[in-house]
């Protein structure tokens, strides 16, 4: 159990990757803040399990990823509960397609909020605590989408991209705190945030959820497969452990060679 007594915030860990990540993070014997929407009855269980079956603390707290104030009471709450912060996992987003001259403003505010503000919040009120302890991780979950484009998806393009840029920002200001900061760039993973695409591409374009996958969905990622969440959550972890402190700064790609083209 490579980190035992581990203090990680995730952002969005009561669904898909995010809760992958709060997984494999607790069999390392991490003490976890999760955080995200959802019934309050099955985040609860989830919690439940999640400290039972590894013997580790979880929290869960409640803060919606639009409001700063709401964010800082998070951090404080984790430090306040735990004494440390050791993790923070920028992992909350959502996606809303449609062509620019369509997209309502509000899901461009909503979408760089969540997806990319609500990191610079949690970075802006946590890395103190991680300087503290003269250690510390920052993983944002950003997208293949910060390194290439896609039409329709105007505002999530521009939070992702914008977030390996904080990614690579606050890699330099902490690199001699003994703090790494880097970005996953997940091909596409399936998660409840791409079913929806896929119902509503079907739809669209008149053709069978099989076709979206294939043709729509997997036609930019050659392998012609989904990433699986458990992946991500590994390369999380490798990330937090002790082989991986010259990796700062970075955009690791895993999408099956979609932006090898
Ligand atoms: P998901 O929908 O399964 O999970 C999203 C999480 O964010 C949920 O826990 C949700 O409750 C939380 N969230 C949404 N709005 C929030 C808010 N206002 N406040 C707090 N929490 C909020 O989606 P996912 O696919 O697991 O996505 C996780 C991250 O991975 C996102 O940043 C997404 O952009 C990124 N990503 C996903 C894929 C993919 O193919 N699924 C690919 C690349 C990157």
């Amino acid at each position: 159990m490579s980190l035992n007594g581990k203090v990680a915030i995730i952002t969005g860990s009561t669904s898909g990757i995010g809760l992958g990540i709060a997984k494999a993070l607790a069999q390392e014997g991490c003490n976890l803040v999760l955080n995200g929407l959802g019934d309050k009855d099955s985040i609860e269980k989830e919690k439940r399990d999640l400290s039972e079956k590894n013997n580790i603390q979880a929290i869960y707290h409640p803060a919606d990823m639009t409001k700063p104030d709401q964010i800082q009471d998070m951090i404080e709450t984790a430090k306040a509960e735990f004494g440390k912060i050791d993790i923070l996992v920028n992992n909350a987003g959502v996606q809303y397609v449609a062509p620019i001259t369509e997209m309502p403003a509000e899901k461009w505010d909503q979408i760089i909020a969540i997806d990319l503000s609500s990191a610079f919040h949690v970075i802006h009120h946590g890395l103190p605590h991680l300087r503290q302890n003269g250690w510390g991780r920052i993983i944002n979950i950003a997208s293949a989408h910060a390194l290439v484009a896609s039409p329709f998806k105007a505002p999530y393009v521009a939070a992702k991209h914008g977030l390996l840029g904080l990614t690579k920002a606050v890699a330099l200001e902490a690199a001699r705190d003994n703090v790494t900061c880097n970005a996953i760039c997940p091909g596409y993973v399936r998660t409840p945030l791409v079913e929806g695409q896929i119902r509503d591409q079907a739809v669209a374009r008149g053709i069978s959820e099989d076709e979206v996958i294939q043709n729509v969905i997997l036609g930019a990622q050659p392998t012609k497969k989904f990433i699986e969440a458990d992946e991500i959550a590994a390369m999380a972890v490798f990330l937090c452990g002790k082989n991986s402190q010259g990796i700062n700064g970075a955009a690791i790609s895993m999408d099956g060679g979609w932006t090898a083209q």
